[in-house]
């Protein structure tokens, strides 16, 4: 606190490195800096004011749409958390809202097609697109004689022609997410029977009765859970023991749809068939898959 109330009109002027040593953890610092009010209470009562200043010379590189990981979301997955926490308050989303015409709460959670069309909105209204380049994928990153001009150097290559470009910067911003190495069960058939789909977006993209879930975390939840209330026969095949798979959908229960999943699992007669504790082994021919029980 007394951080910010050193620098009121400007939170750009904060003691930065002196905030950095302060016992709490350097996301939770600039989430609090970033959303001050737990609540939405209303445009006329947002916390801070944005304005524009002459720019700094950045690029924005991605091998991904805008968006990032919300792109890889279920279509209509709920958030964790109510759609205002996911904005970046120069653009509150309630402006988004309202810009869009869109009849939405930004206290309630929020569907990732809403979420992402908010971040591809942001860049324009923020005429930050200009900037982004989408399609490149950062292949190297090396530091350069200090003494020389830039103090970084970049090698990147573009999707699709492969062609590669160097950069140098002064400054990186190393922002590459949670996903970067995706997750492989390193199992025989995994990348080459065509029954096996490494995305789930959406319950009929998956024709046929019994599907099987393989997973164990928010996203398979929300899998299974779909596909068995939209009539299919769910096998439901997760490493982890019984109880690590109740505690999260107990602590989960702030989240309708982890209501819903807590009683399908309670139901006697049409539930989930879960397997705990349960490894693939193998995706075999004709849609067999061996597990180990
Ligand atoms: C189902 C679900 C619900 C969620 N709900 C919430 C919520 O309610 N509230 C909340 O705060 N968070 C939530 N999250 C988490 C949130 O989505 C992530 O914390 C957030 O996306 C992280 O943003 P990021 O920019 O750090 O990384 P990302 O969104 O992962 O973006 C990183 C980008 O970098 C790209 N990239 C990676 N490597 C390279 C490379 N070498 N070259 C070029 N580009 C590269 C990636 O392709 C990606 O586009 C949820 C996540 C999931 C899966």
């Amino acid at each position: 606190m007394p951080f910010v109330e050193a620098a009121p009109d400007d939170l750009m002027g904060m003691d930065m490195p002196a905030v950095a040593l302060i016992p709490v953890s350097p996301c939770d610092t600039f989430r609090l800096l970033h959303h001050p009010q737990r609540e939405y209470n209303g445009l006329d009562a947002y916390p801070m004011r944005w304005e524009k200043r002459a720019p700094l010379a950045w690029a924005l590189f991605t091998d991904g749409p805008p968006g990032g990981l919300g792109n890889d979301i279920p279509r209509n997955q709920l958030t964790l958390s109510p759609a205002h926490w996911m904005e970046l308050s120069a653009y509150p989303i309630a402006q988004f809202y309202k810009d869009h015409g869109l009849d939405r709460d930004p206290n309630d959670l929020v569907i990732k097609q809403d979420l992402v069309s908010y971040y591809h909105a942001l860049l324009e209204k923020l005429d930050l697109a200009s900037g982004i380049r989408e399609g490149w994928t950062i292949t190297s990153l090396s530091s350069r004689d200090a003494d020389s001009g830039p103090r970084f150097e970049l090698e990147a290559t573009r999707s699709g022609d492969s062609e590669i470009q160097t950069i140098t910067a002064n400054f990186v911003i190393y922002a590459v997410g949670p996903r970067t190495l995706k997750r492989r069960l390193d199992v025989p058939g995994e990348f080459n029977q065509p029954y096996v789909s490494r995305h789930y977006d959406h319950w009929d993209d998956f024709p046929g009765q019994r599907v099987m879930v393989v997973g164990g975390g928010r996203s398979a939840d929300w899998a299974a859970t779909e596909l068995h209330d939209n009539g299919r026969d769910v096998i439901y095949v997760m490493p982890q023991p019984q109880e690590r798979h109740l505690r999260l959908i107990e602590n989960s229960q702030y989240l309708p749809y982890y209501v819903r999943i807590n009683s399908v699992l309670a139901e006697e007669v049409r539930t989930i068939d879960t397997r705990y504790e349960t490894p693939v082994t193998s995706f075999r021919d004709d849609g067999r898959v061996w597990i180990n029980s």
